[in-house]
């Protein structure tokens, strides 16, 4: 994902590099955060800094609910779920009780109908138990539930907040399958997150059509999900709409069909695994293109941009360099990890962009302006760290984001020649876990993030820090990483002591200087 008010601090830093000013902040707003951090002490020495204090970020001014958290060690194991786990969390400590405990989701099988005033939906879901069950747990936000069938058994069911709770007519032993069937309908209303995040999460209906964004908690507003990282699953969606509208859905087209009232059932197929909050579909007035280039390994990658006929202005040529940026980082990252790409184009300003599987989102704000090509680059870049790598628990969003960001600063280089990570090693700014739904994707996770990676980078050399993101990348894509992960094969890699430069970047309240380039 990629912010506005990402947008304009990078607009403020440059003016403020510009007039030699950056370092010197008199800005004493944000709270200086004083939390130990255990991971930290994996570190040799203290961390070493000489920077201002940090700079208010969009919305920590006020908030300085972080001095009372464990910054660096939520303790437990490697996942970092270290919440309660119940049949209704999955133990995420930043949102208890997303997710659920209990089975492990192998596909979801979505029809909905959205040819009528409001949506009419069922959903199949394919699932292992992994313990015996005699209930289980959905995550689903509003939305009337008609009909909950197990193994086309119907089953009683009742509601909790965003649990939709299912007592089992017949035990679920560990290692069984069971497909678990909802009916419901109803107009899918996103949540609103506070002071988080700009907008409201999940399904989205406008005058033009719909579309989805949901990370991180947004997915159960349009169907029953174990909504977490931690369970991914295929995605078929089946999207019937008035004729005229066209639906978009992630991975492959398989079929059209035109129903005899009046309506058409568009039918996706994504094959690859996806977790919940990167599912996405989106109905209107679209161009749909479609072509297939090679892949760095020889197979097709089927390339389709969805662009709305009302945004097709605002976005003019900004999508022809996605096959010459697919192959550039297919170079360095290893080969793209999923049958399709392309860029979903909504008519309207959004103020982000977000890395939907196979169908990154776009509004007509920033695929119109000049960000437009490195935030395209960041939200390919998410396919590799975020998608096919997924974060184990939400505090490691810096995975994702600080990633992303890297690879957003090496495209910016290669095609524009400017460093942004020299101008971004300018502004101090506070450690990247310990975050709250409220912190997430605040700046600091973003560059800081960025800035570990390019510590790293200078620390062991272009050839390793390659070898450490294709190791990465090989070894938990399709699946989920920790933080805790991230040092290990750093230390496996590198060796402990570029370990300890990346743990100081991580977890050190001050952040370090930036390493002399090799
Ligand atoms: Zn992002």
């Amino acid at each position: 994902m990629r912010r506005p008010s990402y947008l304009l601090a990078a607009v403020l830093i440059v003016a403020a590099s510009c007039t030699s000013a950056a370092n010197e902040s008199s800005d004493t707003s944000a709270a200086d955060i004083t939390t130990t951090t255990s991971r930290a002490q994996r570190t040799t020495s203290a961390p070493t800094t000489t920077q201002a204090p940090a700079p208010t970020t969009q919305n920590d001014a006020g908030q300085t609910g972080l001095a009372g958290l464990d910054v660096g060690d939520p303790g437990g194991d490697e996942s970092g779920l270290t919440g309660d786990r119940s049949l209704g969390s999955i133990g995420d400590p930043t949102f208890p009780g997303l997710g659920n405990a209990g089975y492990d989701v192998s596909g979801y099988d979505i029809g909905l109908d959205l040819a009528g005033a409001e949506m009419s939906a069922e959903a199949r879901i394919e699932l292992t138990a992994l313990i015996d069950l005699t209930e289980l747990h959905l995550d689903l936000v509003g939305m009337d539930v008609d009909e909950v069938r197990v193994d086309d058994e119907p089953v009683l069911f009742d509601r909790d907040g965003r649990e939709l709770r299912l007592r089992l007519a017949d035990q679920v032993s560990a290692g069984e399958t069971a497909e678990v069937v909802v009916a419901y309908h109803g107009q899918p209303e996103p949540l609103d997150t506070g002071e988080g995040l700009p907008f409201n999460l999940g399904f989205q209906t406008r005058p033009w059509g719909t579309f989805v964004a949901s990370e991180p908690i947004g997915a159960a507003t349009w169907f029953p999900a174990n909504d977490h990282p931690q369970d991914k699953a295929t995605f078929d969606v089946e999207v019937t709409v008035q004729s005229g509208q066209v639906a978009i859905g992630p991975g492959q087209l398989v079929s059209t069909v035109v129903n005899a009232d009046g309506t058409e059932t568009y039918s996706w197929e994504a094959q690859d695994p996806m977790t919940t909050y990167l599912a996405s579909v989106a109905t209107g007035d679209f161009e749909l293109t479609t072509e297939t280039i090679e892949g760095i390994a020889g197979n097709d990658i089927v390339i389709r941009h969805a662009v709305h006929r009302d945004a097709l202005l605002a976005t003019g040529d900004s999508l022809a360099t996605t096959a010459e940026m697919m192959a550039a980082f297919e170079e360095q990252f290893g080969p793209y990890p999923f049958e399709s790409y392309g860029i979903l184009v909504v008519p309207e300003s959004l103020g982000f962009a977000l890395e939907n599987q196979t169908l990154s989102l776009f509004g007509t704000d920033i695929i119109g302006s000049e960000a437009a090509q490195p935030i395209l680059a960041h939200e390919l870049a998410h396919h590799w760290f975020g998608n096919l790598v997924s974060p184990a628990a939400w505090d490691d969003i810096w995975l994702n984001e600080g990633f992303a960001t890297w690879a957003e600063w090496w495209w910016t280089e290669r095609i524009a020649g400017r460093d942004m990570s020299r101008i971004a090693a300018t502004i101090p700014m506070e450690p990247l876990t310990g975050l709250t739904p409220d912190t997430l994707f605040d700046i600091n996770v973003y560059w800081r993030g960025g800035l570990t990676l390019e510590a790293l980078r200078r620390t062991v050399g272009d050839e390793t820090f390659a070898e450490i993101l294709s190791a990465w990348t090989e070894r938990y894509g399709g699946g989920v990483a920790s933080t805790e992960n991230f040092l290990d094969l750093v230390t496996e890699l590198a060796g402990q002591e570029a370990t300890n430069v990346v743990s100081q970047w991580i977890f050190a309240p001050d952040m370090p200087a930036l390493p002399e380039e090799q």
